[in-house]
């Protein structure tokens, strides 16, 4: 089941499986309080032994990430902008009191496990590289408090089918039981405990019809914040005239680089941008009026996933004629582009690897 995998995505049959097909390798780095970060190395990637008391297994004292290396038309192979994931951790890090792991030991990772296993990437362009680094207090201890000794890996498999030009709309839930994120809590860090409380509602939006989950604000429960574990955007008018509108980051949004990106590559492709609160109320009220024309929702793994139906307890509405619209395909388009190496990637965002 792909979620359990990569919960922070849009799942989906692909080919080949999105979190199934791991590469050969993973890189490992310890970290122990007066030795700071060492024993880093590139090693088969094999079971771990853990002890049943390791404090990261009861308390979550576990954060990762979610990157991918692309195929470029040059036959390289480069990450997506690793610097600003790098970047994140370590913002997860602190939120969880666990150790800084400094940007270049990040970035080592990534790239040890890319140099090494690039060549199990096809040139497939529908293919690319997901890589997850991960992070958990290692103490073996049940004492209530944070974990002396950590460790960081990084794993990759191979993603595929998120690229075709045909991209079916999801139709989405509009949780009003479960919220995803607290004022104060972890909702703008990703760390795993974010995650698991957020299948149920997952499992509701199945049940009624849905693929997806929107969450709201758990507050008011009345102001968009994302959907399942990406973040939305909503067009408003048309063409070249067309505003490109999210969500403000208020700290119980993820802060996702892909929605950077596109607030970046919008603006460039002329565009004006807007990051705005947007009410359940407003959102169908602009759909019904057409204000609203396109909604769609994005992240590394699925990058630009269309909104077509939104279903909610006084009603259900459609976005647009309930497929993918011409602005969403554009910039879709425009971001693959520039992630596959087709684009002049003028921001610097191609972080290259040779192959070992
Ligand atoms: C990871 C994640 C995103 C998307 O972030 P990207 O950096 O674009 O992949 C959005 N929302 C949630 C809750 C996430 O966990």
């Amino acid at each position: 089941m792909t979620a359990l995998l990569d919960p922070t995505d849009v799942p989906k049959p692909t080919s080949p499986g999105h979190g199934d097909a791991f590469t050969r390798h993973m890189y490992s780095l310890r970290y122990a309080p007066g030795h700071g970060w060492h024993d880093g190395q590139l090693m088969p990637l094999a079971e771990l032994s853990l002890h049943p008391a390791t404090i990261g297994l009861h308390y979550a004292q576990v954060i990762f990430e979610g990157m991918k290396a692309f195929r470029q038309a040059d036959g390289s192979v480069a990450v997506f902008r690793p610097r600003e994931n790098a970047r994140r951790f370590q913002r997860s890090a602190a939120r969880l009191a666990m150790p800084a792991l400094p940007e270049e030991r990040y970035l080592e990772g990534v790239e040890r496990v890319v140099a090494a296993d690039q060549n199990e990437l096809s040139d497939h362009p529908d293919h690319s590289l997901y890589l997850r680094p991960l992070m958990f207090g290692t103490d073996v201890n049940l004492m209530l408090r944070p974990s002396d000794g950590y460790r960081f890996l990084v794993m990759a498999f191979v993603a595929g089918g998120f690229f075709g030009d045909t991209v079916e709309a999801v139709s989405v839930l509009v949780s009003r039981e479960h919220s995803r994120a607290m004022p104060g809590g972890t909702g703008d860090v990703k760390c795993a405990a974010n995650y698991g409380p957020s299948f149920v509602a997952q499992r509701a939006a199945r049940e009624a019809g849905c693929q997806q989950v929107v969450w709201l604000d758990s507050a008011e429960h009345r102001w968009v914040e994302e959907m399942g574990g990406m973040n939305m955007f909503f067009v408003r008018g048309t063409g070249d005239d067309a505003t490109i509108s999210t969500i403000p980051l208020t700290g119980t949004l993820l802060p996702g680089v892909t929605r950077d990106s596109l607030l970046r590559l919008a603006a460039r492709l002329g565009h004006r941008t807007e990051v705005a609160p947007l009410s359940v109320d407003q959102w169908r009220a602009d759909c019904a009026s057409g204000a609203i024309t396109e909604v769609f929702a994005c992240g590394t793994a699925a990058v630009v996933t269309p909104v077509g139906t939104v279903r909610d307890r006084d009603g259900d509405w459609t976005v647009g004629d309930g497929t993918m619209g011409p602005v969403t395909a554009k910039l879709r388009r425009g971001l693959v582009d520039l992630q596959q190496g087709r684009a002049d990637d003028v921001d610097g965002w191609l972080h290259r690897v040779p192959p070992c």
